[in-house]
């Protein structure tokens, strides 16, 4: 390449001389600048292949200028040597950081900084590239695009350091994962948002709806996401998907929309291994930026790592509150959130009240003497499903015992909680339990109580009613509400 010219920035006369000389006599083209902005004026007017950049310059420094080359469509892939009198880690990590592709110190042997440039030019990254007249940018042009790009580095280091600080707030999964969402929101406007979580052999998804889309554009973020998945980590399945779908605090917002529009993933990697995915879907994401791509691959990162802090959580807390057979609350859990509820609504409630389902399955017993105690954990198992499902998301179900459930519905009238008692004793009625292949029909009895009424006047009193209740229904030929 025998006319290749190098532009060397240095604020010395004396080094810029000597480096000059050095490279003109091994045959280089040299063009030089005093200055970061000089630098930054030549190498986007003149036909160079490789910039190098004293560190430090009065104007603009090294770092800035390269920052900005870097970030220039025009000349990002010009590769930029840092020449600097100093070997310090900090130095090498912030010249890395801007994006310089070498690093050289200035009392290194010059026959090193010689070989360096042989080497770079020989691997010919940067091609000749098109000028046109506004290419000739003047000072001020340039001034205000480190303004932007200042602006933006502070924008990127405070969302940064935002989803940081919600890992420290919350625990909650749900809240952190929307707190997170909102925040990636800010990068890119998504309509879907969701992240992954690779196990072993199962898969966890979560999904927030940023913007209001179609079911099928819903379908769509997971199958890509999935897919994103095996790609990056090659055809090994998964025995299990879960997938939880969030929204904002507010909901979605505008009208719905019929599908995805774009669609971008970011795979999160531990060493070699594949832990997780963000992926974004939405019109808006078809139009982004290199910059917000490249921005949001650390968003990734971060993110994954503050949702991974949070699962853990919630995992740890889970072993405290959860019975490990049905996944429902256990017993001194329902009894605490009972409790809470009281505390909640103080001793006159001003609206409905609370009201409490007591529920035993019938002759339970029976199951287990003739199937097994498997079978008999099955169905249990099955039972807190049909529980769960038959709800709303304000009331909550434990296991009280054995094969015995707790269910407390706040802000509930006695009229509408023999209503959902009824619900729930069809939907179990209804239901075909599987067991080792074999079918099992199970039917439930109930006892229902309300807080405040007639001799109940707290938490103790109220499930001293539905147990009372539950007898009765019981007594009276169990498969029935009382
Ligand atoms: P009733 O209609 O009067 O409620 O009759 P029942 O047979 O359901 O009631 P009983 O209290 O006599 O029997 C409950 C049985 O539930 C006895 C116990 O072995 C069984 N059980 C309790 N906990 C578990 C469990 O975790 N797994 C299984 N498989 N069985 C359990
Ligand atoms: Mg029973
Ligand atoms: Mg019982």
């Amino acid at each position: 390449m025998p006319n290749a010219s190098i532009l060397i920035a240095d604020d010395s006369p004396l080094v810029l001389r000597m480096i000059q000389k050095m490279l003109e006599e091994a045959g280089f083209g040299v063009v030089t600048a005093r200055d970061g902005l000089e630098a930054i004026e030549k190498a986007v007017a003149e036909d160079v292949r490789l910039v190098i950049l004293d560190v430090m310059m009065p104007r603009m420094n090294g770092y800035q200028a390269c920052r900005l080359l870097k970030t220039e469509p025009l000349t990002h892939d010009l590769p930029v040597v840092i020449l600097t009198s100093r070997d310090q880690a900090g130095d090498r990590f912030w010249g890395l950081e801007t994006g310089a592709d070498y690093y050289i110190t200035k009392d290194s042997e010059p026959q090193r900084i010689l070989d360096l440039v042989r080497n770079i030019l020989a691997q010919g990254q940067a091609p000749s590239r098109e000028r046109t007249p506004d290419a000739q940018r003047s000072s001020v042009d340039i001034l205000s695009r480190v303004n932007e790009l200042l602006d933006r580095k502070l924008f990127e280091a405070t969302i940064l350091s935002e989803i940081g600080r919600v890992a420290r707030g919350l625990d909650k999964f749900d809240e952190t994962f929307i707190q997170v969402m909102t925040l990636v929101a800010r990068v890119v406007d998504f309509s879907i948002g969701a992240m992954a979580f690779v196990e072993e052999e199962a898969l966890e998804v979560a999904l927030m709806h940023q913007r209001r889309t179609a079911p099928e554009a819903l379908e769509d973020a997971k199958a890509r996401l999935l897919e994103g998945i095996h790609a990056s980590r090659g055809d090994r399945g998964f025995r299990r998907m879960y997938a939880r779908l969030f929204a904002p605090a507010g909901g979605a917002v505008g009208t719905e929309e019929p599908n995805l529009g774009g669609w971008a993933c970011f795979p999160v990697s531990a060493g070699d291994r594949l832990v997780g995915m963000l992926g974004v879907g939405g019109r808006a994401v078809g139009r982004m930026t290199r910059d917000a791509e490249a921005f949001l691959k650390q968003v990734a990162n971060q993110s994954h790592i503050v949702m991974e802090n949070s699962r853990l959580v919630e995992r740890l807390r889970n072993l405290s509150i959860r019975d490990s057979l049905t996944d429902l609350f256990n017993h001194r859990h329902s009894m605490e959130l009972m409790d809470q509820e009281f505390q909640r609504v103080g001793r006159y409630p001003a609206h409905a009240g609370i009201s409490l389902l007591m529920i035993d399955i019938d002759d339970f017993k029976q199951i287990n003497d003739s199937r097994g105690h498997l079978a008999g954990d099955a169905v249990l198992r099955e039972v807190a499903h049909v529980l769960k499902d038959s709800l709303r998301t304000v009331d909550s179900v434990g296991r009280y015992g054995g094969e015995e459930f707790v269910v407390i519905l706040p802000h509930t009238p006695r009229d509408e909680a023999v209503r959902t008692a009824e619900r729930i004793r069809q939907r179990v009625e209804a239901h075909t339990f599987e067991t080792g292949g074999e079918r099992v029909r199970v039917t439930v009895s109930i006892g229902v109580a309300t807080f405040p009424s007639e001799g109940i006047d707290g938490p103790n009193a109220l499930v001293r009613e539905a147990d009372r209740a539950l007898y009765a229904a019981k007594e009276a030929g169990r498969n029935r509400i009382a």
